[in-house]
């Protein structure tokens, strides 16, 4: 099976900045990718980047065998549909209800019906432990549930990859573990993730391979306890030292 995601050379500047530098990479079928690295590394990025949201300025990224075209705006709706993405910040339609956000993509795009569209969004939420906040606006809830639900809207579109960016950054730290459990359990499941984190301990756990960036490349990468117990270069052995 060829892989869900495959990036190869890929280049990218903010202007003079360059933020991205040549990494190949290739995620496959239900892989758990954790991806660390120091602040400014590029891991959002190179997230980013896959996702479609940011240009590249060379390279390739296929994702289910797909180049990435930004001229191709049919390319370009497909690999919305493929890749989902949630951020530190939940992003949930404020003027809408719970069900109503996890629906709304899927009946535009997908062009579900409304009970449809209905009788999956009660299985995302019940999925992500929410069944009763099926009509709930997103300001009463915590952010720790509002996260959730951003998961459930993602998966409602069924994407081919996931990909999360610090997404427990933002939440008071008794949060932190009802939105890990969630992702725990999605790759339990076989959810191929991309995940950059600094939650060390879950990534450790959940990480099928970790991803160290260092000046926009991968730069070591490997088993999470293998990266642990021998970091081959002085700075992912920095980068270590620096979490305790
Ligand atoms: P990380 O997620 O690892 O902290 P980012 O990918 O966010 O790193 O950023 C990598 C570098 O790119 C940083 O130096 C950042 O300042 C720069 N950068 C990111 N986004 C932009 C942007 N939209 N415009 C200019 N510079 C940016
Ligand atoms: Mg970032």
């Amino acid at each position: 099976m060829p892989p869900i995601v495959e990036i190869a050379a890929l280049y990218k500047s903010f202007g003079e900045t360059q933020v991205l530098r040549g990494g190949d990479l290739n995620v496959n079928q239900g892989e758990v990718i954790a991806i660390i690295g120091k602040s400014g590394s590029g891991k959002s990025t190179l997230l980013r980047c896959i996702n479609g949201l940011e240009r590249f300025d060379s390279g390739a990224i296929l994702v289910n065998n797909k180049q990435i075209d930004h001229d191709s705006a049919a390319a370009m709706r497909e690999l919305r549909q493929q890749v989902g993405m949630i951020f530190q910040s939940f992003n949930l339609f404020p003027h809408l209800t719970v069900g109503r956000n996890i629906m709304l993509a899927p009946k535009l795009v997908k062009k579900r019906t409304t009970e449809q569209g209905e009788e999956q969004a009660r299985t995302l939420l019940s999925r992500v432990g929410l069944e009763e906040k099926y009509d709930a606006m997103p300001d009463r809830l915590s952010g720790g549930q509002q996260q959730r639900v951003a998961i459930a809207r993602a998966l409602a579109m069924e994407p081919a990859v996931l990909l999360c960016d610090e997404i427990t950054s933002a939440l008071d730290p008794e949060l932190v573990g009802e939105v890990l459990r969630v992702v725990e359990s999605l790759a339990k499941d076989g959810m191929t993730l991309m995940m950059v984190t600094h939650e060390i301990g879950f990534a450790r756990k959940v990480a099928d391979r970790m991803i160290f960036m260092h000046q926009g490349k991968v730069h070591e990468m490997g088993p999470p306890d293998e990266l642990f117990a021998n970091p081959r270069t002085p700075e992912l052995r920095q980068f270590l030292s620096s979490l305790h």
